[in-house]
């Protein structure tokens, strides 16, 4: 059985622009990837209504993807476009949901009370942080006034689509503290086999590889060269560790073959 997948939209301008490093995007691969749901795509788009549309529609008509994650533009000010987007890509009506405003009521109340905001009441641009497409639920935000979005997909059912606030300490609370735990559950992890070999020179590795690839298809093989000053790593992913350990011996074995060098590791790159 194919493993559930997950595809990420990645929204800003000012990542498109260079001007911020996605972080979101990374953790989320890596978490989700221990959770068994791993990130086929990640996709960074600006913060257009039909850019965010677009791909959003293209995420949810991929009957693969089990789990569709969006960050990022769900705040107060006018180029927090997603909610729109998402609507728009659902085919669903932007309206404000009564769970969402009152949660956002009750933290606006809370800040007046601590003496932070002058108002008791949510101003136009707090509510308009509740206004999103209908027929979904709302998520806990412990670190922050925008509500995330889950909804859930039809054909094939049990897909679910979130939308999460792009600040990188609400990404991280969401995700860790609601999705994974709620979401995200019932998978295992891919098998991870990595080694690391001081010195190799990472073109002697391609024929083994190739000949690992045609005797293990069901096993991924990836070489990663050094960088300032690391070891090159290769590292074999599965869904049976039997099958991917086997690989790995496989793969010594090659390298020690007619066409790799005498021992592992044994070959000095060149300077
Ligand atoms: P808020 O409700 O707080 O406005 P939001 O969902 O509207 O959240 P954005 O407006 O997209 O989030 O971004 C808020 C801040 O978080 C910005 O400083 C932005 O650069 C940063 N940010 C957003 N997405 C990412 C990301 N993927 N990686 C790193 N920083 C990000
Ligand atoms: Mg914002």
């Amino acid at each position: 059985m194919p493993l559930p997948e997950t595809l990420l939209i990645i929204v800003g301008d000012e990542l498109l622009g260079g001007f911020t490093t996605d972080v979101n995007g990374a953790l989320a691969a890596r978490r989700l990837f221990e959770a068994g749901y791993p990130v086929r795509r990640i996709e960074v788009v600006g913060d257009s209504v039909d850019d965010i549309a677009v791909a959003v529609r293209r995420a949810i008509d991929d009957p693969h993807a089990a789990r569709v994650i969006v960050s990022g533009g769900i705040g107060p000010t006018p180029d927090d476009r997603t909610h729109e987007a998402v609507a728009k890509a659902l085919g669903r009506d932007l309206a404000e949901d009564a769970a969402a405003l009152r949660r956002i009521e009750a933290m606006v109340a809370r800040m007046h009370a601590a003496g932070w905001v002058a108002s008791p009441t949510p101003s136009p641009a707090n509510r308009r942080m509740a206004r999103m497409a209908t027929g979904g639920q709302i998520l806990d935000n412990r670190r922050g006034m925008a509500p995330p979005l889950a909804v859930e997909l039809e054909s094939p059912p049990g897909r679910w689509l979130f939308v999460l606030p792009g600040v990188p300490r609400e990404f991280e609370a969401v995700l860790e503290e609601v999705l994974i735990p709620d979401y995200f559950s019932g998978s295992r992890a891919l098998t991870v086999v990595e080694s690391r070999h001081p010195g190799a020179v990472e073109a002697d590795f391609a024929e083994p590889m190739r000949l690992l690839e045609l005797e293990f298809p069901d096993v991924a093989v990836g070489s990663y060269p050094p960088q300032r000053g690391r070891d090159l790593i290769i590292r074999l992913r599965g869904e049976d560790p039997e099958r991917v350990r086997a690989a790995e011996q496989r793969l010594g074995e090659l390298r020690a073959g007619p066409d790799g060098p005498a021992s592992p590791g044994a070959v000095q790159r060149p300077r």
